[in-house]
């Protein structure tokens, strides 16, 4: 999990972070490493729908908090499918 987390503060930073993404909404696979599933089941794909779903405004970069809390939200959402598997 410490990977993984590793994994999503770098993806965040530089996949979503900056103020501006010339491929935003393709900068997120659709499969190939866990939090990249994570982040389109929590709408934290690209920056179109992080102000779709959580009102952030396009165009500014992402503060180190704002950074913080979508790992957060990303690591609580695969740590609740990893215990579904295991049921
Ligand atoms: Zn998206």
């Amino acid at each position: 999990m410490e990977t993984i987390q590793r994994h999503a503060a770098d993806f965040v930073r530089t996949r979503l972070a900056p103020a501006s993404i010339p491929n935003d909404g393709k900068q997120t696979p659709m499969r190939g490493h866990p939090v990249f599933i994570a982040q389109h089941a929590c709408a934290c794909c690209c920056r179109g729908c992080l102000h779709k779903w959580y009102h952030v405004p396009v165009g500014r970069e992402l503060t180190e908090n704002e950074q913080e809390r979508i790992v957060k939200l990303l690591m609580a959402w695969i740590a609740r499918q990893l215990t579904m598997d295991a049921k």
